[in-house]
């Protein structure tokens, strides 16, 4: 009987343990191992940060799920793993304070992101509130309760300048702020105050609408355009000033101070201020046989764990190889250790990284997705499946080779509300295939923007809550 441990519930480990319960968990011992309770649908957080959703409209509880799809449970962080052969375990501290150690065969690492807001002085709700996040579920409903204040401020005819985007030079997840930034614009709209407020969007992009993926060319309105024209005009349209190439390297309760491409350093003033941290590998030890700390064979420098890519190329050696990307997401010092989600070391950046004159890298990290998460879960189960069947792996689904959509929320009202439906394909730029298209498969490749949109980001909220929760016919929904 093999025993299978995924660490972290979030998309990538979640999907994962629900293929895995599904296929194996009758006759064999998978077990998920997870801080919190209850699953996280992050996306609808957007809406619960402006106060259009309530914050237990996004979540649900992991036990009954779990129970349904034979998946064991344990409430708790993952401390330490050790990884050696004939004592393959994880040391868990339960929340109910109990310690507690999980065997494992073969073993998923999936803890999403580190919040490093430590890595910018003074930014974020633990270093003197001076900037907010909408990266956790607490710090959404923080950043929600301060937000709403403000709005309450302007109502009585205060002016508020709101500062949007990444807190770090190598920050990623600008998807996360932009659509945060916009449904601010759409919420102060419609409380009739959108005239007191000054939206600046600040961010580590190389362009507007890089995202952190070397921005998207495609067919919008049958005209070839790029998303740095799109998302230019939607801000021109909701009149949202933008600075780019600029990363943040400290604030306090009134200035973000910063450097740009060039090097100059600068400081903007705020009142508000949500700016994303720079994320890490969550914090695991890997402890070899005796005892001497073999994390550096599991993670890099990041804390993110190294798989089946190629690392350390140039930048322009890593653009010209699709195939540097991972496949299958093992890592090659421990055949049973798999990562998925935002847990993975990815070989590089997508985006061409810059330097400052004073060596200041300003560079978007690579994004994974949900959706890029919860298909990396899915591959990695399937290989698990297939090891603990047969002995081999036969699944594989590189960045380079992967499709994904991203739906960005402009706006929640299913009268009135819009979003951008971006389908990207592959995720990271593939040149030997697509050499004079960027990259990009121009044909699936697709901006959209409107109330459709709006409705899609809705109606997408309650069927993945359903394939999560592992409904009826959850398989046939993809991730
Ligand atoms: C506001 C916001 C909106 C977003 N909107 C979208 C969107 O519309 N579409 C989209 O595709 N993506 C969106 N994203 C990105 C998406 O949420 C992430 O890409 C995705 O959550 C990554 O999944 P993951 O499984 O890698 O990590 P996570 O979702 O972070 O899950 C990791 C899990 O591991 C747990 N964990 C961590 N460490 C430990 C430990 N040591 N022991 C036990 N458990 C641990 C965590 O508690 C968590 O439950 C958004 C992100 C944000 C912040």
């Amino acid at each position: 009987m093999a025993k299978i441990v995924v660490i972290g519930a979030g998309f990538a480990g979640h999907t994962a343990a629900l293929y895995l319960g599904d296929k194996l968990g009758k006759k064999h011992t998978v077990t998920m191992i997870n801080r919190h309770d209850s699953f996280a649908y992050i996306p609808s957080w957007i809406w619960v940060g402006v106060g259009h959703m309530k914050p237990e409209k996004t979540t649900f509880k992991l036990a009954p799920v779990y129970k349904r799809m034979n998946v064991y449970f344990v409430h708790g962080m993952a401390t330490k793993v050790y990884p050696d052969e004939g004592q393959q375990f994880v040391e868990v501290d339960k929340a109910n304070g109990d310690s507690v150690r999980v065997e494992y065969d073969y073993l998923l690492v999936a803890t999403g992101p580190k919040l490093n807001f430590a890595g910018t002085p003074g930014l974020g709700p633990d270093q003197g509130e001076n900037t907010y996040s909408v990266c956790s579920l607490p710090h959404v409903i923080q950043t929600r309760d301060k937000y709403l204040e403000y709005v309450e401020r302007m109502k009585k005819g205060e002016k508020v300048k709101m500062v949007i985007g990444t807190g770090h030079p190598s920050a990623t997840c600008q998807g996360a702020a932009f659509e945060f930034i916009v449904n601010v614009h759409k919420d102060l709209v419609k409380k009739g105050v959108r005239e007191q407020a000054e939206l600046l969007w600040l961010s580590n992009e190389q362009a507007l609408g890089d995202f952190g993926v070397r921005g998207i060319q495609a067919k919008y309105k049958g005209e070839l355009t790029s998303s740095e024209e799109f998302i230019s005009a939607v801000f021109k349209d909701h009149d949202i000033k933008w600075q780019v190439q600029t990363g943040v390297k400290s604030v306090d309760e009134k200035k973000i101070y910063w450097e740009n491409f060039e090097g100059e350093m600068g400081e903007t003033d705020y009142d508000f201020a949500m700016l994303i941290p720079q994320f890490l590998g969550q914090p695991i030890q890997y402890i070899g046989k005796d005892k001497a700390d073999v994390s550096d064979k599991v993670v890099n420098k990041g804390g993110f764990v190294i798989v089946d890519g190629i690392y350390g190329l140039p930048y322009d050696e890593l653009e010209a190889n699709p195939d540097a990307w991972p496949a299958q997401y093992q890592n090659p010092n421990y055949k049973n250790i798999f990562a998925a989600g935002i847990a993975f070391a990815p070989p590089g950046p997508i985006s061409r990284p810059h330097t400052t004159p004073n060596g200041t890298s300003i560079t978007a990290a690579p994004p994974r997705t949900g959706m890029v998460s919860g298909i990396i879960g899915r591959i990695v189960a399937l290989n698990i499946i297939d090891l603990v069947r047969h002995g081999r792996m036969t699944h594989s689904e590189r960045m380079t080779e992967m499709v994904a959509a991203c739906i960005a929320s402009m706006g929640d009202s299913l009268w009135d509300g819009n979003a951008a439906v971006m389908v990207i394909h592959p995720v990271v730029p593939d040149m030997r295939r697509y050499p004079n298209e960027g990259g990009r498969d121009l044909f699936t490749t697709h901006m959209e923007m409107g109330l459709g949109g709006a409705w899609m980001k809705r109606m997408l909220h309650d069927t993945f809550i359903w394939k999560l929760r592992g409904l009826p016919g959850w398989k046939i929904i993809p991730e």
